[in-house]
């Protein structure tokens, strides 16, 4: 049985785009990611969280 990789998107809470596609560990599983990084839309560092699937 192939093992299926939890991962996450990660959206930019600014313009609500999917920016970053992300593995998530399994100890990280009940917490809500939530990560600051560049996004191309808003041309600046924004706070992307984690979307739902
Ligand atoms: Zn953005």
């Amino acid at each position: 049985m192939a093992k299926r990789k939890p991962f996450v998107k990660l959206q930019c809470q600014e313009c609500k785009r999917i920016n970053y596609f992300t593995h998530k560990s399994k100890k990280a599983d009940e917490k809500k990611l939530e990560i600051k990084k560049f996004c191309n839309w808003c041309r600046k560092h924004t706070v992307h969280k984690e979307a739902k699937r």
